[in-house]
């Protein structure tokens, strides 16, 4: 602070400038100072030249007081004066006979006046109206009268007053005694000069009233100059010194500071500067220029880059050459390639290489994208080293590898890099080892495995081998089995002990290694007496149909549930051991695995969702809003991808772990599937907000919302033709032992091939804390879609296959009426009471019998009828074959199946006649065309066909739709009516 202000203070280069108001020695004529009594005379100055002096030499005479007063002295706004006095003095000792009164010295005073008003007489000639200044004493005094000017000795003094703040003063020279001459007298102020300093300028500032005061002046940058320290400040002290700098100015970026840092100049052409601040600009790197004066940088010439970090003074580069000389050494399903340096770097040193995988011939001839399980090591893009071993490669297979040389600027050029590549074929290996094993069941003496299979299973998997032995006892002892699928019942174990179990595949090429040890306990008798008991109330439930065992099963599964939460436990794996068992598996086939059987469901996410990085993801827009965020349409660009269209669902900000899971819990579902029918993960991104789960985008959304904006516009065969994409997806799900428990329209996407794809894997909407959406009704232990729902699954919540076969009924349902609501606007207790009252939804307009017969199908009361989606599958397929058997259109009131009375149509019964009816419809407005016609009763009415409701002048499809259904509704109701009559 102060320390540094006064370094600054010594260090400035003092600028001073001075005014001058009075100046005796320009006089050309007398001056005509008024004296008391000196003496005007000419004399000389040091050098001779004529000058008009003021003599007194009265040193005999004693009570001395002589005074001379110059003319009046305009001011001039200087606020403090400076006197500067010549003058000579005789020494006393030097005449003889002096008087002791003889003086060597004489006072300067000063008087103050708005106007030159001074006389002879006033002021009077004493201290008081004048003010002393000071009283002057001569350095050096000569001893010889000599006028001449040879031998005097001349004295200059100068003395400053202030604060002056009237128009004008008077000076006066009083002497008491002495032999004085007064040879020149200068009045001046001082002010500070206009400057170019630090960037700034500064104006003409003049000096303040004391010697010690200091007058604040603002500077302003000069043209191209900008504030670096703010605020710019000099101080102009008293003695007219500028002091004190403050703050700066420098020269903007594109301009460099010349003529001693008073101008700032655009830098020429073919140079730069950067930045604001003193450097001088610089030559334009090599392979750069500029376009104009006063550049700020230089831009690269054509083919030349520069990467965000580069530094301007770099020279801009470009991409590398090929890599030359690549060498492949194949071992088994691996290989290692090594390769040397691109002959021209590009005159950067970031140069890294990319490895591109192609398997070729696969059949076809022609080379494709290697899968993701390659494995590259040390990795496969940005390898800094001239090697890689690749590893996980398929047996017996042709790959052309091309080795890609890229450095900082290679994403700028529009060319692609460029490659060196190698062609090899891999040789005959063992399958790669099983890495997941997961307990799916267990009792007091065995244990159900399942494992996945290996990701490179190398070629047909004939059996797996499965090693085990009791964690206590030695290796040696160890017992294999061999297994057909990628299960195994382990039989006659101890209870409660720990077993180690090792698995692995076995292909004609012999073993694959055995995978990791994994660790299972067996159950105690106690666990399995608790077991058992919670097991009773589900098989009860199963079994029991009514009211009675309904409440029994209400109160079972109350207690089951606190104590449980929301199963998917052992009795869903129950069933999938019945169906491996059953032998109906091809080996090697795939189970799906329940992320939360994961004692960290994360390790789910990783094992069956790709991790994407968000810098290959562009979102678009905002198509729709999900469970747990939005739902974005964007572009995906995998390295080594084709770019493509994605559906991006993200996480809301400030979630909390448990959400987190749950959205995530999707993604490794969905990850394990890959079917044509069954929405496909691309991937998820977990390692930077927000997290997100990455798929194939379907042009035209959800199939409900599909159908209704569509409503008439497809053709019979249109219609099954989605509903056996969905029936095969469906089908692919229930071999993989995954149950939906959602299948409905709204979960169904569609691409813009009218592709239905069966999707909304998330669990989290079934969880009983939501209660925000009305499709999903709190049940016991979790929500469920009541109208989609097989009974069985409502009651006492049994969701297998066959209650996923009776939503698919609901879903043909959906569809063949173009997304009308199932069960209308009925309430959810309507429903569950007209289901069990055997009713069933009637077959939608233009639906034929044969569709609705499957419906019917789907939708039967003992889930062992129900047909198996495999038979769906095969069903609609012979449809589509022949056509002709969707010709029949469902006769009306017939049929073993009651149609379900639709509570959005009123009862006719309750009018009295059609006309009422017809209002009651909202379509009154063809009451004339009705009676017209001779429509006129309920039993003409309810006679009426699509040919008669067009006749009559009902032109508009929706009113023609509408009128239909409620002459269908009449004559069920009528036929109800005569059934109770019977
Ligand atoms: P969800 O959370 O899965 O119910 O998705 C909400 C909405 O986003 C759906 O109803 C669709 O309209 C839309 N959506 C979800 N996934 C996709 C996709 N893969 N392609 C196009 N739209 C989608």
């Amino acid at each position: 602070g102060v320390q540094s202000l006064v370094c600054m203070y010594l260090l400035f280069i003092f600028l001073l400038a001075v005014v001058t108001l009075m100046d005796s020695t320009t006089a050309t004529a007398e001056l005509g100072w008024t004296v008391y009594p000196w003496e005007e005379v000419s004399g000389y100055d040091e050098n001779m030249n004529t000058i008009r002096t003021y003599q007194v030499c009265n040193v005999f005479d004693s009570n001395q007081n002589n005074w001379v007063r110059t003319k009046y002295i305009r001011r001039r706004g200087a606020q403090r004066i400076h006197v500067e006095m010549k003058f000579s003095v005789r020494d006393c000792s030097s005449i003889p006979n002096v008087p002791g009164s003889c003086k060597e010295t004489f006072n300067l005073y000063y008087y103050e006046s708005d106007s030159d008003t001074a006389t002879r007489t006033s002021p009077p000639w004493m201290e008081n109206p004048w003010i002393k200044v000071d009283t002057i004493a001569a350095d050096e005094s000569f001893s010889q009268v000599d006028l001449g000017g040879r031998v005097m000795k001349i004295n200059t003094e100068v003395r400053s007053f202030g604060p002056v703040s009237k128009n004008g003063f008077y000076l006066a020279f009083q002497d008491y005694g002495g032999c004085m001459s007064l040879i020149a007298v200068r009045v001046f102020y001082r002010k500070c000069p206009r400057i170019i300093t630090n960037g700034a300028l500064f104006q003409e500032t003049l000096s303040g009233a004391e010697s010690t005061s200091l007058v604040a002046a603002r500077g302003v940058c000069i043209p191209n100059a900008e504030e670096v320290d703010v605020p710019i400040k000099l101080y102009c002290n008293g003695d007219g010194e500028w002091m004190v700098p403050i703050g700066r100015c420098m020269c903007k970026a594109g301009n460099e500071a010349v003529e001693n840092g008073t101008v700032c100049r655009a830098c020429p052409s073919g140079f730069f500067k950067p930045t604001q601040g003193d450097e001088s600009c610089m030559q334009c790197p090599i392979n750069s220029r500029t376009t104009s004066e006063g550049a700020m940088n230089c831009i690269c010439r054509n083919g030349y880059y520069r990467t965000d970090s580069d530094p301007l003074q770099m020279p801009c580069t470009t991409v590398p050459s090929a890599p030359q000389a690549v060498i492949s050494s194949v071992n088994e399903t691996s290989v290692m390639l090594e390769w040397l340096p691109p002959r021209d770097s590009g005159g950067r040193e970031d140069v890294v290489y990319n490895i591109i995988c192609k398997s070729c011939g696969g059949g076809r001839g022609g080379c494709t994208r290697c899968g993701d399980n390659v494995q590259f090591l040390p990795r496969q893009l940005g390898l800094t080293e001239n090697r890689v071993y690749i590893s996980d490669l398929l047996a017996h297979t042709q790959y052309t590898f091309e080795v890609q040389a890229v450095n900082g600027v290679s994403d700028q050029s529009p060319y692609s890099p460029q490659y060196s590549s190698v062609n090899i074929t891999t040789n005959q290996a063992a399958p790669s080892t099983v890495s997941i094993m997961h307990q799916v069941s267990r009792t007091v003496d065995s244990i159900t495995l399942s494992w996945s299979q290996p990701d490179q299973p190398n070629g047909v998997i004939l059996d797996y081998e499965l090693q085990y032995y009791e964690k206590d006892q030695s290796e040696y002892n160890s017992t294999t089995i061999r297994s057909q699928t990628n299960t195994a019942v382990i039989r006659g174990l101890k209870s409660g002990s720990i077993y180690v179990f090792q698995v692995r595949a076995r292909t004609v090429a012999g073993f694959g290694r055995y995978s990791g040890k994994l660790y299972f306990q067996t159950m105690t008798e106690e666990e399995y007496n608790t077991s058992i008991q919670e097991k009773l109330p589900l098989i009860i439930g199963s079994a029991a149909a009514g009211l009675v065992f309904l409440i029994a099963v209400v109160v079972i599964v109350i207690v089951c549930n606190r104590r449980r939460g929301f199963d998917r436990g052992d009795s869903e794996y129950t069933d999938k051991l019945q169906h491996y068992t059953s032998g109906h598996m091809s080996p090697g086939m795939k189970i799906y695995i329940d992320p939360f059987t994961y004692e960290d469901p994360n390790e789910a996410v990783r094992e069956f969702a790709k991790e994407i990085d968000i810098s290959c993801v562009k979102i678009e827009q905002v198509i729709g809003a999900g469970e747990f965020g939005e739902v974005c349409s964007g572009n995906l660009k995998l390295p080594g991808k084709r770019e493509m269209f994605v559906a991006i669902k993200t996480l809301k900000t400030g979630y909390t772990e448990k959400q987190r899971r749950d959205f995530l819990s999707e993604a490794s579902i969905m990850g394990q599937f890959d079917h044509p029918n069954v929405i496909h993960l691309e991937g998820v991104v977990t390692k930077s907000s927000p997290v997100m789960i990455i798929t194939e985008f379907m042009e035209n959304g959800s199939l409900d919302t599909f159908l209704r904006q569509n409503d008439g516009q497809f053709t019979v065969i249109q219609l099954v033709g989605m509903l056996r994409g969905i029936a095969s997806g469906m089908k692919y799900l229930a071999d993989m032992n995954y149950v939906h428990r959602d299948l409905a329209a709204r979960n169904i996407l569609v691409n813009s091939n009218l592709v239905c794809k069966v999707s909304d894997f998330g669990l989290s909407r079934f969880l009983e804390d939501d209660t925000s959406d009305p499709t999903y009704t709190s049940a016991l232990g979790g929500k469920i879609p009541i109208r989609w729902t097989a009974p069985e699954a409502i009651q006492y919540r049994k969701f297998t296959s066959a209650s996923d076969v009776w939503s698919y009924g609901i879903v043909m349902w959906e569809v063949m009426s173009y997304g009308e609501r199932p069960y209308w606007d009925m309430t959810n207790q309507d429903v569950i009471n007209a289901i069990e009252q055997d009713y069933r939804l009637p077959p939608p307009m233009d639906c034929p019998s044969a569709l609705h017969q499957l419906m019917l199908d789907c939708w039967q009361k003992d889930r062992n009828n129900r047909p198996k989606f495999s038979q769906i599958v095969n069903n609609l397929d012979k449809m589509i074959r022949n056509p002709n058997t969707l010709k029949a259109m469902t006769p009306l009131s017939s049929g073993v199946h009651l149609p379900l009375l639709d509570r959005s149509i009123p009862d006719f019964s309750t009018f009295s006649s059609v006309d009422e009816w017809l209002d009651a419809i909202k379509m009154g407005q063809y009451k004339e065309n009705f009676a017209n016609s001779n429509f006129s009763t309920f039993d003409v009415v309810s006679q009426m066909t699509m040919d008669d409701i067009l006749r009559v002048g009902v032109t508009l499809a929706g009113h023609q739709k509408k009128i239909l259904n409620s002459v269908q509704m009449m004559r069920a109701q009528m036929n109800q009516i005569q059934s109770v009559e019977v």
